[in-house]
């Protein structure tokens, strides 16, 4: 609970977000001279960004350590000559989401939960994703004013819980995402709503006036399932936000990617944490990488994974340790490790 004596931040202004989305670093050589890197050996490759460009929000850029090649945030983001060469049992689509496809935008793989791709767009390109190789274009739940995915979920009474995903379904704007609850609405077994997002790290002025009072006025029990790798990711604004979020009703967790080089040592895991926790999220998954072109180089071996997550399980209370996990297609859940 936020104690009542300390007065909520003003949530941004109205809409300020999209001048922020629009003004995101875009070109690697930029990003290298903001962060005093221009003349250092990074990797950095613009092949790389072909293929999956780079796009970084300037507020998540002045979280990065200044003239570190291997900070934390960067690596997340920084296209790199590593990502071009094809490895053995790095696919397309490494979680099987083609066959689980149940309609437009919409998958199903477990029980009672369909998962909406929202969209396609998001505010930062990150280099591990999952989905960079998804093809957006055709398969968006919001494209034809949702009817498709609502459809789908009110002929189905087994569906209990509606996932929002995307890439990032808070990309939308507002009234659209309205559009899709009032129609949701209607749906009786419908009891949860989800929200799978990375925007109030990455813009953390998404969280306006306007979005926290569509949150205020639903009338399910919300769950916002944040992404965020290391604790370096948090921030006074991304705190506002959150708090903000939280006095609208909204559950937070966060989900995170073990991944090498950012996030891989006891040290790290145990602060991003402990730093969700003061900003009121609790943990919920560390995923293992999925096996997705590009982005092999991240990659931890099972051995290590397990190691890390008894270390923690040994260092931290019971509610800070996140169910190390993977994704594996056909499996009735994520997979525990
Ligand atoms: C991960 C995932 C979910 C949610 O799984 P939980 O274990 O409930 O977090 C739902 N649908 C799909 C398609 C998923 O990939
Ligand atoms: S925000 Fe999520 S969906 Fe978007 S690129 Fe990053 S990991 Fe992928």
């Amino acid at each position: 609970m936020i104690p009542a004596a300390i007065p909520l931040p003003h949530p941004a202004a109205d809409g300020q977000w999209r001048q922020i989305w629009r003004d995101a670093v875009r070109d690697p050589r930029e990003l290298l001279e903001l962060l005093g890197l221009r003349d250092i050996a990074t990797g950095m490759s613009q092949d790389a960004a072909h293929a999956f460009a780079l796009r970084v929000p300037r507020g998540f850029v002045a979280r990065m350590r200044h003239g570190d090649p291997a900070d934390p945030l960067l690596r997340q983001v920084l296209p790199l000559d590593a990502e071009c060469h094809p490895m053995e049992g790095f696919g397309i689509d490494a979680v099987g989401d083609g066959p689980a496809r149940a309609g437009q935008g919409v998958i199903r793989k477990y029980r009672g939960r369909a998962l909406l791709v929202a969209t396609g767009s998001c505010a930062v390109n990150c280099r591990y994703c999952f989905r960079r190789h998804f093809p957006y274009a055709e398969e968006t739940a919001a494209a034809g004013q949702w009817h498709a995915a609502v459809a789908l979920i009110a002929a189905d009474p087994t569906i209990d819980e509606v996932i929002l995903s995307g890439g990032d379904p808070w990309s939308l704007s507002t009234p659209k995402l309205a559009e899709f609850t009032t129609a949701l609405v209607r749906v009786p077994h419908v009891r949860r709503l989800r929200i799978h997002t990375r925007l109030p790290v990455v813009i953390p002025e998404r969280i306006d006036g306007e979005l926290l009072q569509w949150l205020r006025n639903l009338p399910w029990p919300v769950t916002v399932v944040l992404h965020a790798n290391h604790a370096n990711e948090f921030d006074a604004s991304v705190d506002a936000a959150l708090a903000g979020l939280r006095a609208a009703g909204a559950m937070l967790l966060n989900q995170a990617v073990l991944l090498r080089g950012v996030n891989d040592s006891v040290d790290a895991l145990a602060a991003l944490s402990e730093r969700g926790h003061r900003a009121g999220v609790l943990p919920y998954y560390l995923h293992q990488l999925d096996r997705v072109q590009g982005a092999a180089h991240f990659e931890v071996d099972d051995a290590t994974a397990c190691s890390l997550h008894r270390e923690l399980a040994a260092r931290l209370s019971g509610y800070l340790v996140p169910r190390l996990v993977r994704e594996v297609p056909g499996d009735p859940g994520k997979r525990p490790l």
